[in-house]
Formats: structure tokens, C-alpha cells, sequence
């Protein structure tokens, strides 16, 4: 029988059916939230293990939080992070600079992992499912995920949450990608316990700044293995923006094994010259108790900072969320909140409309470009102020 055609797919339809490309933060904001409101939903991760030991600090923001209440986590039985209590910034000789009351909550990574992939549990989490093409039946108002394995699925809607590097986005939107912004973060985490004395009696407990010329750490504690937040399990997560040309940054991106990444180096994977020249450069650049924190870190990992804010999020029944719609940089603090953000509003505008999907997306589109741009310019006037333009800290009042 021919398919029926209507001008409104989704008026003759009972429930609703999601299809989330990705299994991290962002595809697990938006598959708990639209499961909430009603929606089948089934995550597609490409990797074909758990995501949880990646990552470090986050700083915890009100939308993450507001996603964990929408789905039903007890935030009463659990701590969600870490607080400091000063914002300290450190001059490279290692005397205070400045020092002010600043209370707040530092989180991982992992901890809203493994809180969102434990709501959403295991049977409509599909790991080792690959997304390499779309198509999509506007008559029908129906798209269809093929996956490597070469089987497909089809839903109403699909989520594009996969990543800075999106398969979706490529496939709808080819020229719109990620620009390296000339500088990389490198990173790391250590047990406290094994911070140097130094480090322990100036860092530990507050969130600490330290600049430089082409050169910006920072650090903080956050919850260590399990989430665990009771002091002395915890780690210290310290992130260092240093500028790197292109040669440098893709001579860095050359992993232990001899392979070429793109744009970041995993924790354990760095190539073990790059950790002494982490170790010279922090003996020139750094106060001693970054120096000290940086050189007992046993494995750094490295991520290029890029830009990203795309036009479009909405193709047909596709969309963009997290960081395949945008990549405000890491100084907005922002990126995982407005991953949660782009899925509340969306979940939102899908309930307000149920039987008109396709008003729901035009609907929420232009706040989430809006958002996405916003950030940018952010991320952008901050990261390059302080990579490129900021006189060296003596010289700043
Ligand atoms: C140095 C640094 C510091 C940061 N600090 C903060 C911070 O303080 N606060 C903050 O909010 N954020 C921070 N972030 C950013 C944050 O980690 C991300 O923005 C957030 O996790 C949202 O990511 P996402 O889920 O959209 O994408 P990702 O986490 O990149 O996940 C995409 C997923 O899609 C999967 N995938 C990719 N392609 C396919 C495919 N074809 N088929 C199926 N699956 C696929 C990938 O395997 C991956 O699991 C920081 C980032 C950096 C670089």
C-alpha cells in the first residue's frame, strides 16, 4: 500500500520513537530528558565500552543539576562535587596576587557520566553502533540511522550528540567545522594524598590561577575514583592553556604508539618526551606550586581548544546538540551545561507540541544558536585575552 500522506506526519501517530547518536553527556541529557516526557528513546555509542574514564573536572552548573532533578536523581542522598572556597591567583614567583571569598562547586566528568548512564540503564543503550548515514522520509516524518555494522534504525527524530568531530553535522552540514584556536590545554590528575607539600599548602581546597605569557593554568579538587568526595580521596584536576602553532600541536598529537590524533591525547597515551617538555616549560613558566603539581602528575593528557557554533541545528527531523552544535571553549565553564540546556529546551518545546514535531524544532533552533554563538564570542574574547593579549603578570596592576 502507497504511504499515506498528510501535512502533519506526527498527528496519526502514538508514541513517539528518538534516535540519540552518542552515548556521552549530551546524548545521555537529551535521551533521560525525552524518555521523561513520554519518548522511546535508544542511545547509539560508537565505543564499545563504558565512556567512564575519561574526562576530569567540570564546574558544576544550575542545568546539570535542574536535568538530574527532571529525571529523578536523588540529589539528597548524594554529594555532587567538591566546593573551593577562594579564587587565588598566583604571580610566577609564587606570591599571591589576588585572593577573594568565591564559593564554589567543582564536579567530573564522570560523575555526571555515570549518574546519567545509571538512569537511563543498559537496554536501549547500544554501544558499538556507529552512525555513517542518514535518510530521512519527510512524508512519512520518519529518519533512519544506518550504522557501520550495517544494520539501521528507525525513529521520529534523531539526535546528533556526537561530539565536536559530528558524524550528523558532517553529514548534513559539511563545511561547518571546528577551528583550532591556537592554543591546547594540557591536563592532569592526582590523588591528593600525593600532592607535593608545596602544592598541598597553597592550592589545596581553593581554585587556583596562575599567568604567563602565552601560558594559563588552573586547578581545583574534584571527586576522585567512584565518585568518591570524602577528603583525602579526592584528586587535584589542573588544566594548562599554553599556545602551540600548528607544527607543535600536531607533532603533540602523535600518541605513544606512533599514531597521529586530531585534536586531543587520552590520559596514558601521551608520548613521553612531551612529559619532559611539560616539565621544562613548567620550570620556566609556572609558580612552584603548579610546577610542583604538574611535574607529580604521572600521566598528562592534552586536548586542542577549538572553536564551534553552527548556524543550523535543525535539518528535516535531525538535530544538533552539545558540542556537535557548538564549542564554547573551556574559560566559559559552559560546555556541559549547555549540552543540558540545548536538551531541556528541547524536551520542553517536544512536550509543549506533541503532535507537531517539526513546530517543536523551529521552535527551539534559534535560542540554541543564539546560545551557541553567545558562548563563543565568550570563550573566544577570554581565551584569546589571555593566550595572546594579556601583559605578563608583573606588569598587570
Ligand atoms: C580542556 C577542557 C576542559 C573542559 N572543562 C569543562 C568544564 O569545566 N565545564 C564544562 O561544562 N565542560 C567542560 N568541557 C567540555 C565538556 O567535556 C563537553 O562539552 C561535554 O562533555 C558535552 O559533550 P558531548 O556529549 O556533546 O560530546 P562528547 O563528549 O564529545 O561525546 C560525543 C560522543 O559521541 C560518540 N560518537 C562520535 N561519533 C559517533 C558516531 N558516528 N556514531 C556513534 N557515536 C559517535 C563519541 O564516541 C562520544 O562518546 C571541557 C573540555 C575541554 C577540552
Amino acid at each position: 500500500m502507497p504511504a499515506q500522506l498528510t501535512t502533519n506526519p506526527d498527528s496519526s501517530r502514538a508514541s513517539r520513537r528518538a534516535i540519540v547518536i552518542g552515548g556521552s553527556l549530551g546524548g545521555l541529557f537529551a535521551g533521560n530528558l525525552l524518555r521523561r516526557i513520554g519518548w522511546d528513546v535508544d542511545i547509539y555509542e560508537r565505543s564499545a565500552h563504558d565512556l567512564d574514564s575519561r574526562g576530569g573536572g567540570i564546574v558544576l552548573q544550575p542545568d546539570v543539576v535542574e536535568v538530574f532533578r527532571r529525571i529523578g536523581v536523588d540529589l539528597a542522598a548524594m554529594d555532587l562535587g567538591v566546593q573551593s572556597t577562594f579564587r587565588t591567583t598566583f604571580q610566577p614567583d609564587g606570591t599571591i596576587r589576588s585572593k577573594h571569598f568565591a564559593p564554589q562547586t567543582q564536579t567530573s566528568w564522570s560523575l555526571i557520566y555515570t549518574t546519567l548512564r545509571k538512569a537511563f540503564g543498559d537496554a536501549h543503550y547500544h554501544q558499538a553502533k556507529t552512525l555513517v548515514r542518514i535518510e530521512q522520509d519527510p512524508a512519512q516524518g520518519a529518519v533512519t540511522a544506518h550504522f557501520a555494522d550495517g544494520t539501521s534504525e528507525t525513529g521520529d527524530l534523531l539526535i546528533g550528540a556526537d561530539g565536536g568531530n559530528s558524524t550528523v553535522r558532517l553529514l548534513l552540514w559539511p563545511d561547518v567545522k571546528p577551528v583550532y584556536a591556537g592554543y591546547l590545554a594540557w591536563r592532569g590528575l592526582s590523588p591528593e594524598n600525593t600532592m607535593p607539600s608545596v602544592a598541598r599548602h597553597d592550592l589545596h581546597g581553593d581554585f587556583g590561577f596562575a599567568n604567563n605569557v602565552g601560558s594559563h593554568i588552573l586547578g581545583y579538587l574534584v571527586p576522585g575514583e567512584n565518585n568518591d568526595v570524602r577528603p583525602g580521596h579526592r584528586l587535584y584536576n589542573w588544566v594548562w592553556y599554553r599556545v602551540a602553532d600548528d607544527k607543535l600541536l600536531r607533532d603533540i598529537m602523535v600518541d605513544r604508539t606512533g599514531r597521529q590524533r586530531d585534536f586531543s591525547i587520552p590520559e596514558g597515551m601521551l608520548a613521553p618526551q612531551w612529559k619532559a617538555h611539560l616539565h621544562r616549560e613548567a620550570e620556566a613558566l609556572l609558580p612552584p606550586p603548579f610546577r610542583a603539581m604538574v611535574e607529580a602528575t604521572a600521566e598528562p593528557f592534552a586536548q586542542a581548544i577549538r572553536d564551534l557554533a553552527a548556524d543550523h541545528l535543525v535539518s528535516g527531523r535531525v538535530v544538533l546538540l552539545g558540542d556537535a552544535a557548538a564549542i564554547p571553549r573551556p574559560h566559559t565553564a559552559a560546555s556541559t551545561a549547555k549540552a543540558a540546556a540545548n536538551a531541556l529546551q528541547l524536551a520542553d518545546a517536544l512536550k509543549a507540541s506533541p503532535d507537531d514535531i517539526q513546530g517543536a524544532l523551529a521552535r527551539w533552533e534559534p535560542a540554541q544558536v543564539a546560545l551557541g554563538k553567545a558562548l563563543r564570542r565568550q570563550g573566544t574574547e577570554t581565551g584569546n585575552y589571555l593566550l595572546f593579549h594579556r601583559p605578563p603578570d608583573a606588569l598587570v596592576g
